[in-house]
């Protein structure tokens, strides 16, 4: 134990019956292909290669109990037995690898997307149109039962162990809360009362499947709702489901619904150990903390200080299935850092499609999205070290081309390097390091601080073009006075800008740039500072674990101005977007739309609004363009004028609706193709 990079995190664990190699759970998360039995295999591939990478315990995302709990309709449950076999392919896939797999059993209760839904009271939850039917006490027993059946399906499919899903606000969280359940019978009324149901099913579920079998209970340590649990209740919680049976407590805090953000880039990592740590002192079974864990560091110090016995993460190990792999050879460097931008993962998820990764696009195609070894070795010449050239380049010399890389700046990164210097998104410097190590590790022939020409071009045996975009300069009259600035040059250069500010074009941006110029602090996030803004309280008798929230005051008077009428940030990510406009809210940003823009001169920014009717001068120090895009392409014509293999891809393609998302794609698909 002494010679390993991380003795905590890497120490095995003994857990009824079960011998977990380290303390890594990968978390649950719904990757859509549970829904189909067509996708059985390309599901067992995914985890498969999680496991390969060394995951001591995989969660499967939920499966329903019956239909009632479905997620949506036709979704994925575990009710019968020609479905258990299929789940075999899952569980020998995972099995082959040395890991051990758990299948989640999720009620979603009042957010079931469905007209079927039922809850502990008939209470509609805020983001489902679905009001859910009142489940009579009946009905709540036969819900007992389909959970005891699903861990029994689940037993026979081959399956380690179940997790029971009793966070995130979905049912038997709402039987839990005050705020959803408004019964009278025994399964509601006393706090004793609301977590029967969370008790009957552990026990019974332990009754069912033996002792030597994992039973990891899902909980909730904070609801972060009005009049959600109170932290004795919570307590009082870990301490029944452990008499009743449960091998570990998975922790979760906050429901779909709460208006905190719990898993957003803008969280502090590791935000919600302490109230882990807090909740372990009360149990002797293991308690694993959850939420912003994204590396080796940061899980082995929560598990050394003792707040937690394992540490769960989805997201990570999306990103990087062989996490635990570079942990265990001591390369944390080379681990490809999950971001918690939720582009590809929970986004996905929330309007029903397939689950996979912005920096990792091969996460949930492992069957379809290959890269294998070339039988012909090429010369190639990456043009932009941008995420679009970046993934090509990596993607190309690990198939064993010869690449070399120019880029023009001094440093990789394009766009990605200005993204990280927006307060709440530090976490994108982390792909840029893992960027940089790759390169040195397949030796690619890095030229920084080159602008290529096509001249220099000639030589490779294909080109891939990948040199982005620049900001687009509005034809606004005056847009050349000394006040104009772009947000490159706020951002990344550190153009001074004045008190009083004007920014022109309200998409990602936009906003991030507003946020940008309202926060004054320090790069690093403090936890305190955040829970302060959002509301969070350490006070345990607070309910739900909230209080008033104090944002911290803007250091300038910043407006928000684009030409369309929509509601401001309506195109940002569905998990999010609203995070962005509660910040920018806070901050009192000044939002208009349907603005004109007439001319920039010494007064400031006029604008013509109302349609024509008003017309109005913003008396501004300083105006910063986030007017879109333009694609950077002029290599394109003259390199294939010349007859050079070209292939442009990421902005240089198309810059319209382009993100880092798009752009790695991109670049790992023609890395996969040449
Ligand atoms: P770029 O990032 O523009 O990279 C192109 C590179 O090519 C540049 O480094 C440039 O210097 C280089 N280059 C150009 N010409 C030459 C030449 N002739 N020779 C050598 N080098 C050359 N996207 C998201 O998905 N999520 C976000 O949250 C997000 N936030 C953002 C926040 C901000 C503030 C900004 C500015 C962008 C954000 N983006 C975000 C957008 C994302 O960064 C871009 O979509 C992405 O960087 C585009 O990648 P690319 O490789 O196509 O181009
Ligand atoms: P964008 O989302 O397309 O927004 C461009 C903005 O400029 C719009 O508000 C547009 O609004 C305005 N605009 C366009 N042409 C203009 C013109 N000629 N004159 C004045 N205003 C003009 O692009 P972006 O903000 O530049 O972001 C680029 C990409 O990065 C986006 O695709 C985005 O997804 C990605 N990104 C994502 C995030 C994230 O959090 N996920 C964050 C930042 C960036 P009007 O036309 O209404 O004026
Ligand atoms: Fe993490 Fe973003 Fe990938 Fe989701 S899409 S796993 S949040 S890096």
């Amino acid at each position: 134990m002494t010679d390993s990079p991380y003795p905590h995190l890497l120490e095995p664990l003994e857990i009824s019956g079960t011998t977990l190699r380290n303390r890594v759970i990968m978390g649950s998360m719904h990757t859509g292909l549970e829904d189909r039995a067509k996708n059985t295999d390309r599901l067992a591939a995914y985890f498969a290669e999680r496991a390969r990478g060394g995951a001591g315990l995989i969660v499967t995302g939920g499966y329903a109990p019956d239909r009632t709990g479905w997620l949506v309709p036709f979704g994925a449950k575990l009710t019968h037995r020609f479905e258990a076999r299929r789940h075999r392919r899952i569980t020998s896939a995972v099995h082959a690898e040395g890991g051990r797999i758990a299948l989640q059993i999720l009620h979603a209760g009042r957010y079931s997307y469905q007209p079927l839904s039922v809850s502990a009271s008939s209470i509609k939850a805020p983001i489902n149109p679905f009001r859910p039917r009142a489940l009579t006490g009946r009905g709540v027993r036969s819900v007992v039962r389909h959970f005891v059946r699903s861990a029994k399906l689940a037993q026979e499919a081959g399956y380690d162990g179940v997790e029971i899903m009793g966070g995130e606000g979905y049912l038997i969280n709402q039987f839990l809360s005050a705020r959803t359940n408004k019964r009278r019978d025994e399964w509601g009324g006393s706090p004793e009362n609301r977590r029967r149901v969370a008790v009957e099913i552990t026990r019974r579920t332990r009754d069912a499947v033996g002792p030597d079998f994992l039973i990891s209970f899902r909980l909730s340590m904070a609801d972060l709702v009005a009049d959600g649990q109170t932290w004795d209740e919570i307590v009082a919680l870990a301490r029944e489901v452990e008499a009743a049976g449960a091998s570990l407590i998975n922790t979760d805090i906050g429901w779909h619904e709460s208006r905190v953000p719990t898993i957003v880039t803008s969280v502090p990592r590791a935000a919600f150990a302490d109230v882990t740590g807090k909740l372990a002192q009360h149990v002797s079974i293991p308690v694993a903390a959850a939420n912003r864990i994204n590396t080796p560091d940061v899980a082995e110090d929560i598990l050394a200080r003792g707040d937690a016995q394992l540490i769960a993460m989805a997201r990570p190990l999306l990103a990087d299935p062989e996490w635990v792999r570079k942990a265990e050879r001591a390369q944390p460097d080379r681990i490809n850092t999950c971001i918690a931008c939720n582009q590809a993962c929970l986004d996905h998820a929330f309007v029903n499609k397939h689950v996979s990764c912005l920096l990792n696009p091969r996460a949930g195609r492992e069957t379809e999205l290959v890269l294998l070894p070339t039988r012909r070795s090429r010369t190639i010449a990456v043009v932009g070290a941008g995420p679009a050239g970046l993934s090509a380049a990596v993607g190309l010399a690990r198939r064993g081309h010869a690449v070399t890389l120019f880029e023009a700046h001094a440093e990789i990164g394009g766009q990605f390097g200005i993204a990280r210097r927006i307060p709440g998104k530090e976490e994108f410097a982390e792909t840029i390091r893992y960027y940089t190590r790759e390169l040195e590790e397949l030796d690619v022939d890095v030229r920084l601080g080159t602008r290529a020409s096509a001249t220099d071009l000639r030589e490779y045996d294909d080109v891939v073009v990948a040199t982005g975009v620049a900001p687009r300069v509005p034809g606004i009259p005056g847009v050349d006075h000394a006040k104009v600035l772009t947000y490159a040059q706020v951002v990344r250069d550190g153009a001074p800008v004045g008190a009083r500010v004007a920014i022109i074009g309200a998409g990602g941006i936009g906003v991030d740039v507003a946020e940008f110029l309202t926060t004054d602090r320090s790069p690093t996030l403090d936890l305190a500072e955040w829970k302060r803004e959002w509301g969070v309280s350490d006070d345990e008798s607070a309910p739900g674990g909230l209080t008033t929230p104090v944002p911290s005051p803007s250091p300038r008077e910043v407006f928000l101005l684009q030409r369309k009428t929509s509601r401001i940030g309506v195109g940002l990510g569905k998990t999010t977007g609203w995070v962005h406009r509660a910040a920018l809210k806070a901050k009192g940003v000044h939002e208009w739309t349907g603005v004109a823009y007439d001319r920039i001169d010494d007064d400031g920014l006029h604008v013509t609004l109302d349609e024509g009717r008003t017309r109005r001068t913003l008396e501004v120090d300083s105006i910063v363009l986030c007017a879109g895009q333009e694609s950077v392409r002029e290599l394109v014509d003259e390199l294939e004028a010349s007859g050079t293999n070209v292939h442009v891809i990421g902005g240089a393609d198309v810059a319209a609706e382009l993100d880092a998302k798009r752009a790695i794609e991109q670049g790992t698909r023609l890395a996969a193709r040449l």
